[in-house]
């Protein structure tokens, strides 16, 4: 009978995968069909100075309303998404966004901050994307100075082709930063020969650095690191005011994170972050 179990388990087995498989070709069937029926939304986090405690700049995260399923985060979605290549569309429509609401944003007199935009690797491996980003600009109207891009060590894997990439970008005007950084497995290499404004210090090692000394010399090393290579460094993830003193004591120069605000919708950051220009 011992055959006879193990046929069960199996067939429950390829029954489970099947359903996953199906789940997962639905998913992108739909993903396919929410941008023109306009399911996808962005939430802003703010960022902030960790010196003078101003609000300096906000990340753009998408979200997914799906009819059915209701709110998708990105990691239920950005991973399918890039395998079938539709996050060049995804990602072309966030940036565009991103851009509008920012440039909407300077229009009705809020003092000018930078706005961040995660790329992906199907993005960034595009030979036309700094025409695709200085397209969106122009039509926008935004100075390319308030738009910055978030690349992650992965990407600068070939670091031949995330030279051009960059350069390319970097003549248009726009920052470029690492998300995640210390994660990847690239070499340091590249940070010396890639042109690249700041460092985002993955929220990993913020989470226990009060309680791993081995993460505190993590975050200290990475933004010493940062301030000789003359680079902006921000913590993600900051959620406590132990965690925020021990950063300022880093002079580490910008933190984003639950303490500060989780991300919020475009009318949120506009009523709740954004400052008037005086006069
Ligand atoms: P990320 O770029 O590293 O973005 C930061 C993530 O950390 C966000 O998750 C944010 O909500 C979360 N976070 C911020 N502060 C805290 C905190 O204090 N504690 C904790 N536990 N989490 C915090 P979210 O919005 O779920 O996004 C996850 C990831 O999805 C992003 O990580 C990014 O890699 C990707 N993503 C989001 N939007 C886009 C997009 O438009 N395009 C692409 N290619 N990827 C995106
Ligand atoms: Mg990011
Ligand atoms: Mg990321
Ligand atoms: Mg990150």
């Amino acid at each position: 009978h011992h055959a006879k179990e193990h046929d069960q388990i199996f067939i429950r087995y390829t029954e489970a995968m099947k359903k996953r498989t199906q789940s997962r070709v639905e998913l992108e069937n739909d993903m396919r069909k929410a941008l023109e029926r306009d399911e996808f939304f962005l939430e802003y986090q703010p960022q902030f100075s960790l010196l003078t405690g101003k609000m300096v700049g906000m990340e753009a995260l998408v979200r997914w309303n799906h009819p059915k399923r209701g709110l998708l985060p990105p990691n239920d979605f950005i991973p399918l998404a890039e395998d079938s290549g539709l996050i060049v569309p995804l990602g072309e429509w966030v940036l565009k966004t991103a851009c509008e609401h920012n440039r909407k944003w300077q229009l009705d007199g809020y003092e000018p901050v930078c706005v961040s935009v995660n790329l992906s690797m199907r993005q960034f491996r595009q030979y036309n994307l700094a025409d695709k980003v200085d397209a969106i600009l122009r039509e926008v109207g935004l100075d390319a100075k308030y738009l910055e891009l978030e690349v992650t060590e992965s990407m600068t894997f070939d670091i031949d082709t995330a030279l051009n990439q960059l350069q390319s970008l970097k003549r248009l005007g726009v920052h470029i930063s690492i998300d995640d950084f210390g994660t990847g497995y690239s070499s340091l290499n590249y940070l010396k020969s890639l042109p690249i404004d700041r460092l985002k210090i993955d929220r990993s090692f913020v989470k226990e650095v009060m309680l791993d000394g081995n993460d505190a010399a993590i975050v200290s090393t990475i933004t010493t690191m940062a301030h000789h290579l003359k680079l902006k460094v921000t913590a993600e993830g900051v959620e406590s005011e132990e965690q925020l003193e021990f950063l300022k004591g880093q002079n580490c120069h910008e933190g984003q994170g639950y303490l500060f605000s989780k991300p919020v919708p475009a009318r949120v950051l506009e009523s709740q972050f954004l400052s008037r220009l005086a006069g």
